[in-house]
Order: structure tokens, then sequence, then C-alpha cells
């Protein structure tokens, strides 16, 4: 059963693609959180960062290349940004794809909210 960001890389579902390449796709998140909100996914399934396997290493570096070229396509090169892996529950991962956001266009504040 593909996940639904296979489909998205596949053309299957709509997204708003702004990049993609033969290992890589990048598209806007359906509920931003920030001005610019990226998800940058290997176009393989992994289902989470821990699942990464070693022959994942290349690829995963290519990831963050491509995080930058798009923040600064999208303006935020200068200004900065955040880089984010959810890993499972604790994590808040909901899409079990692995993907990395890119957020920024505003500041982004603390890290973690504070604890309750
Ligand atoms: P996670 O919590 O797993 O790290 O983040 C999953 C992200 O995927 C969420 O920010 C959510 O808004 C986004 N998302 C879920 N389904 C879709 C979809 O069908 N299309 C797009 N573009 N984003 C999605």
């Amino acid at each position: 059963m593909p996940t639904i960001f296979s489909k998205i890389v596949n053309r299957e579902i709509p997204a708003e693609i702004v990049y993609q390449d033969d290992r890589v796709t990048a598209f806007k998140d359906i509920h931003p959180l920030a001005p610019v909100h990226i998800l940058i996914i290997p176009n393989i399934e992994i289902p989470t960062a821990d699942d990464i396997q070693p022959e994942h290493e290349a690829m995963l570096g290519h990831l963050f290349v491509v995080a930058q070229q798009v923040a600064r396509q999208l303006g935020i090169g200068e200004s900065g940004y955040r880089l984010i892996v959810n890993c499972k529950g604790d994590g808040g991962q909901e899409v079990f794809h692995l993907h990395m956001h890119l957020l920024g266009g505003r500041k982004l504040g603390p890290m973690l909210a504070p604890k309750e």
C-alpha cells in the first residue's frame, strides 16, 4: 500500500511540488505552520528516521542539499530556516514516509514548547 507521499511523488494526488529529481521530491505542506513550509522526502519509502540504513546515506545528504536549494529558491536562505524530522509517536510523526520539514519566513521561536 503506497503512502500518501508516494502518491504525491508519482503525481497520483495533487500537491504543489517545488522541486523533484530522481531521488527526492519537495512540496508545500497542506497545513503550513509558517509562511514557508515545505516537505522534502525521499522518493523511496523509508517509514521513519529509525528505519534509515547505511545505503541511504548519500540520498539523505542530497536531501539536505535540496533543502538548502529550495530555501534559497523561496527567498529564505539569508533570513534562515529550521529543518525538522519527526520520528514515531513521541516525535509527533503523523505520516510514515520519512520527510524533512523546511520552515521559515518568520521568527520561529523556541525549538520546543516549554514542558507542561
Ligand atoms: P509529521 O507530523 O508526520 O512530521 O508531518 C506530516 C505533515 O504532512 C504535516 O505537516 C501535514 O500537514 C502534512 N500532510 C499530510 N498529508 C498531506 C497531504 O496530503 N499533502 C500535503 N501537501 N501535506 C500533507
